[in-house]
């Protein structure tokens, strides 16, 4: 039977936590990870009635899109909700995950969910994230005497196999150019090529290859698994590069312009709210940016990148002066704009465990929101 960790695994090959941003604590919250699961709980918040219902539905394990613990806890005496949502989870051996701002900046997470929503199509990212790329350059002998010359092609095998490759949506990426490599065997050295206090001039092919840095440790160690050399000369260099598939929010099109109100109407059928607050804007909305939960920090790049309409929430009263006329800015509440985060992580379950057990998304109520109208 698949382990808590095993769940942490699957989300977190799809939702990187080193994609999450500063702040945040995305990751197991609560509980055992070698414990075995017998079913799963899915919601947005995880709070003492979330965990009731987990005991109730026969899940040792919670989903959450919000980490209950965001700020550390200095004492667990049941003071508050927070204490007493992982009071409850710890005495009835219910483990907590949660997948939050890692899930929010990778592609398949909640703003592609909310893309889907809203029928937007030809996505990208909104504000890539940077940082988060390396580049990798190794040295691999290219004698054709010794019928080396797949060994390049083996050795960037075992490279794309362990996460390096990947640009954008194009696999396999990789440089090489032939040289000349020069080295001297030191004493207690077992060479592949050559021999101890000999100078070597070898043929030599430099591949070249991205990487996230995330993936680092991996790509490594199958770098040195791979390759001949006793002593593996590499350069690992950080990339100012932007990762155009990792960032905050997205960027999209409707399939036809809309008109502002029917754009509106719109969202309310679609995010089940009953009122978007929003800036006045007068033209019709064809380009829309989007970014799942408080997003009033992207407001420039929404505008930058050309939207007509940015879809967020969380706006306050002096944020909304931000869209400069330039824009329709809409609120339509934090917990609307990720409610369907519960569907990817249910695809993401369901596709990685199957029917191994149940993977249910929460009946109980945790917008702290209400709507008096
Ligand atoms: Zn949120």
């Amino acid at each position: 039977m698949p382990t808590v960790q095993d769940l942490a695994r699957l989300l977190e090959a799809a939702a990187p936590l080193a994609y999450q941003e500063s702040y945040d604590n995305a990751g197991l919250q609560c509980g055992d990870p070698q414990a075995e699961i017998t079913g799963v709980l899915i919601t947005l918040d995880c709070t003492p009635a979330v965990v009731a219902e987990a005991l109730r539905r026969g899940c040792n394990v919670v989903v959450a899109h919000h980490p209950v613990i965001f700020r550390p806890l200095k004492r667990l005496i049941g003071a508050n909700e927070v204490e007493q949502t992982i009071i409850a989870a710890l005495k009835n051996d219910v483990a907590i995950y949660a997948a939050h701002t890692n899930l929010d900046n990778v592609r398949g997470g909640v703003n592609d969910k909310l893309a889907e929503k809203l029928g937007l199509t030809k996505t990208r990212v909104l504000a890539p994230q940077s940082g988060t790329l390396a580049r990798l350059i190794t040295y691999v002998p290219n004698r054709p005497e010794d019928q080396q010359a797949d060994l390049a092609d083996r050795v960037l095998a075992a490279l794309y196999a362990a996460g390096a490759g990947q640009v954008g949506q194009y696999a396999d990426c990789s440089f090489r150019t032939a040289g000349t490599g020069t080295f001297t065997p030191g004493v207690g050295t077992q060479p592949a090529i050559g021999t101890v206090n000999q100078p070597e001039i070898v043929p030599e092919v430099r591949l070249e290859v991205l990487l996230p840095l995330h993936r680092q440790a991996a790509v490594l160690r199958a770098l040195r698994a791979a390759h001949p050399y006793e002593e593996v000369a590499y350069e690992l260099i950080k990339l100012e590069n932007v990762h155009t598939e990792v960032g905050a929010g997205l960027v999209g099109e409707l399939p036809t312009a809309l008109a502002p109100a029917a754009f509106r109407q719109l969202l309310k059928q679609q995010l089940l709210v009953p009122v978007v607050r929003h800036t006045a804007f007068e033209q019709d909305i064809k380009t829309v940016a989007i970014c799942g939960g408080a997003g009033a920090f992207l407001i420039g790049a929404a505008r930058a990148a050309g939207a007509d309409a940015y879809v967020t929430g969380d706006v306050k009263y002096h944020e909304f002066f931000g869209a400069e006329g330039q824009l329709m800015l809409c609120d339509v509440g934090h917990f609307e704009s990720e409610q369907f985060t519960s569907e990817v992580f249910q695809d993401l379950l369901t596709a990685g465990f199957g029917r191994t057990f149940a993977v249910l998304i929460s009946e109980t109520p945790t917008n702290p929101v209400q709507y008096d109208c």
